[in-house]
């Protein structure tokens, strides 16, 4: 007789096994049969031999990772129920990048949802986070300490926007993450009324190009490239978004006199952007904070709760405060995301 979610799921070495589906969700080593969350590269990686995601995850992984991405890819759409093993399979919108999906998982008359990564705030480059009333949620924790509360996306957005305004002989150079966050800046740009071109790092063309023709409006976008030696005197005044790492790059300094700009929940720790060199943190992230994680727990109503991907402890204390059955799955292997 099957009582608990421990009977039919357990962490093995290669992740978080369903045994009774006899697949894994989000492996980080190559397996026979994986469900993925979403594309970030934590989550999705190469090498399983058959791959089940949305349509989207599935086209984020081809361009990450090409022949890499999986031998057989099977798209399921968000909310059709697919049967693998002896498992009833559906994914639930997580809002929190383009395509990204919580694993709905129903065996034996239980229901237990692993979420991935999620986030409550509205973002207009996917689909809002659905709460789905599980038996056993498995929630992230990136920000899982009550320190972390990300303000309004919008707010930073506007603090940026003041700021091109003052220093208009200045170029915004914005470090955001390639997958959702450099999506995510570009589109709350456009609702605040930024309709020049904005200006991409190579290394952020496609994924904006694939967002596009999965319908997400970002409106004008050019290459922000540069020879060797040349500046580029231009984009005075003008936002150009690239990749964390190369905000601090040779490259960088050939624009001129660079407002350097980080996109990142990691953004309220005031030491880390001092370390990074950034003048202007904005606070955005894809992740829910803390006061996010705890409405979550309260909106899907599981007795019991899996905790994983960050600061496990405080936020297993924090459920445990409301009743809930919590534990730290010990999944190692997840990096610390750009957040
Ligand atoms: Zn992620
Ligand atoms: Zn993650």
């Amino acid at each position: 007789m099957v009582k608990r979610a421990q009977d039919w799921i357990e962490v093995r070495p290669e992740g978080l096994y369903v045994r009774a589906g006899g697949f894994f969700v989000d492996p980080l080593r190559p397996v026979a049969k994986a469900v993925i969350t979403h594309g970030h590269s934590d989550h999705a990686r190469g090498g399983h031999a058959e791959v089940i995601a949305t349509p989207e995850t599935l086209a984020i992984m081809g361009l990450r990772l090409g022949e890499a991405a999986g031998g057989t890819r099977r798209p399921l759409p968000l909310g059709q129920r697919v049967r693998i093993g002896e498992v009833e399979v559906w994914l639930a919108p997580a809002g929190h990048v383009l395509g990204s999906a919580q694993v709905v998982l129903e065996y034996a008359g239980m229901r237990v949802v692993v979420s991935g990564d999620y986030k409550r705030a509205s973002d207009p480059t996917c689909q809002a986070f659905e709460v789905v009333v599980c038996d056993v949620f498995v929630t992230e924790a990136t920000f899982g300490l009550p320190v972390f509360r990300h303000p309004p996306a919008m707010a930073e957005i506007d603090r940026l926007l003041r700021s091109v305004r003052i220093f208009p002989e200045r170029c915004h150079l914005i470090g955001a993450y390639s997958l959702g966050k450099a999506q995510r800046v570009i589109a709350l740009l456009r609702a605040a009324g930024w309709e020049r071109p904005i200006h991409l790092h190579g290394a952020l063309q496609a994924m904006c190009a694939l967002y596009g023709q999965y319908g997400v409006a970002l409106g004008p976008l050019c290459p922000a490239t540069l020879g060797s030696r040349e500046t580029r005197s231009d984009l005075a005044g003008e936002i150009v978004i690239a990749p964390p790492g190369a905000i601090a790059d040779r490259w960088a300094r050939r624009l001129p006199d660079p407002v350097i700009c980080l996109a990142s929940g990691w953004m309220r720790v005031k030491q880390r952007a001092r370390q990074r060199g950034v003048e202007l943190p904005l606070v955005i992230s894809d992740h829910a904070d803390w006061d996010e994680l705890l409405r979550t727990l309260d909106d899907v109503r599981a007795p019991e709760v899996w905790v994983t991907h960050g600061r496990e402890e405080a936020l297993v204390h924090a459920a445990t405060q409301k009743g809930i059955r919590a534990q730290a799955l010990a999944l190692l292997g997840y990096e610390e995301e750009e957040g």
